[in-house]
């Protein structure tokens, strides 16, 4: 189990993040899910995975 303090995207502010992939704090994850913020249109502000030089993640069109 890693924990990194990490700064959140959102809020700028310092927060325990439980994954590489969690660069948003609580507080701030629990306003996206209120506002119409898709997972989607996150991954596309963090850009693509890539895997081997393969885009891992498949973004659905909107
Ligand atoms: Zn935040």
């Amino acid at each position: 189990m890693e924990r990194k303090q990490r700064t959140c995207l959102k809020c700028g502010r310092w927060f325990d993040s439980a994954s590489p992939a969690n660069r948003i704090c609580r507080k701030c994850s629990q306003i996206n899910n209120k506002v119409p913020m898709s997972e989607a249109q996150l991954q596309r502000q963090r850009g693509a995975m890539r895997h081997n030089g393969r885009i891992i993640n498949d973004l659905p069109e909107e």
